[in-house]
């Protein structure tokens, strides 16, 4: 899908990680890593929790292995699978514009 921004897949912020199934990114407005499933649309429970092992790991390496929180909702493309990781007790990125705004 041409007008996805998900599909489109711009790399405007650093790129974390990368495979055949999806890529791990900041989010443009969270500046949290954000996981993307490279298709268009929602993978299967069993690929969901394997592709979030993936997110878990990112995010273990740069919040510690109890310092964030998975974030499955999907509020602005809810069409296309994606996550993110966010620091515990916060929704920001303290890199974020946003942090501490919540
Ligand atoms: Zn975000
Ligand atoms: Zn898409």
């Amino acid at each position: 899908m041409d007008d996805c921004q998900l599909c489109v897949a711009e790399q405007i912020t650093a790129w974390l990680h990368e495979d055949d199934d999806c890529w791990v990114a900041e989010c443009l407005v969270c500046r949290t890593p954000m996981i993307v499933w490279r298709f268009h649309g929602l993978p299967e429970t069993e690929l969901e929790t394997e592709l979030l092992t993936r997110l878990e790991r990112i995010a273990s390496d740069r919040y510690g292995p109890n310092g964030y929180w998975i974030d499955p909702e999907r509020r602005r493309i809810p069409e296309h699978w994606h996550a993110h990781a966010r620091p515990a007790g916060g929704f920001f990125d303290p890199a974020s514009d946003l942090y501490g705004s919540f």
